[in-house]
């Protein structure tokens, strides 16, 4: 689930062949490599793709390993908000901007809170479809931690839909999974939607 990278395709290519490939597009959209202000260009793009994929390298199952017991009875739902992440869309490469809300229902073990926005980040730094995403983070978060139920509501603009094709500027599109007792009852699903204020 996690370390699919160039599962399928062998070995990765070059950092050259990746700064040869991203010359073609220049030359492809029209413009000329070698002027000044591009020819340091495919170095910064292979540079700047280290960090918008570098969630191929990350295992979010690890983040969840650490958890705590000690929680005084706690057993109330946490929920973390306004989780700003970028992603880019499979199908054009293009930008995935916005937000999610993670929630869960402990059993017991909680993780640091940090660790939900790890998980998030780990998954949308890679090509992603958002739906795929919203339940990557849900399914992660339900596989390790066991609790009795997992909420997650990505919100998010597509710049392929924003900037090309349809071009509608300030369109959102919201996607959610949720996991046992927030699939199951009615006022966990409630109650969580209220605390992000999507109810
Ligand atoms: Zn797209």
């Amino acid at each position: 689930m996690t370390r699919n990278k160039n599962e399928k395709q062998g070995a990765r290519p070059t950092r050259k062949e990746a700064e040869e490939a991203v010359k073609t597009l220049l030359l492809w959209a029209g413009d000329d490599p070698a002027r000044e202000g591009l020819v340091d260009t495919p170095r910064r793009v292979a540079k700047a793709y280290e960090d918008w994929f570098g969630g191929y390298e990350l295992d979010p199952i690890s983040f969840l390993e650490r958890t705590f017991e000690e929680v005084d009875g706690y057993d109330e739902m946490i929920v973390l908000r306004d989780i700003t992440f970028e992603s880019h869309c499979e199908h054009h490469m293009a930008p995935i901007i916005g937000k999610a809300h993670v929630g869960y229902l402990p059993n017991n073990k909680i993780v640091g809170i940090s660790k939900l926005a790890r998980v998030v980040d780990a998954f949308a730094r890679r090509f992603q479809v958002q739906e795929k995403l919203t339940a990557q983070i849900a399914q992660c978060i339900q596989s390790v931690l066991k609790p009795q139920g997992v909420g997650v509501v990505v919100d998010a603009v597509h710049q392929c839909m924003t900037t090309r094709g349809i071009h509608k500027a300030g369109v959102s599109m919201v996607t959610s999974q949720m996991l046992g007792a927030f699939r199951n009852d009615a006022r966990t699903r409630a109650e969580f939607l209220g605390v992000i204020g999507k109810a």
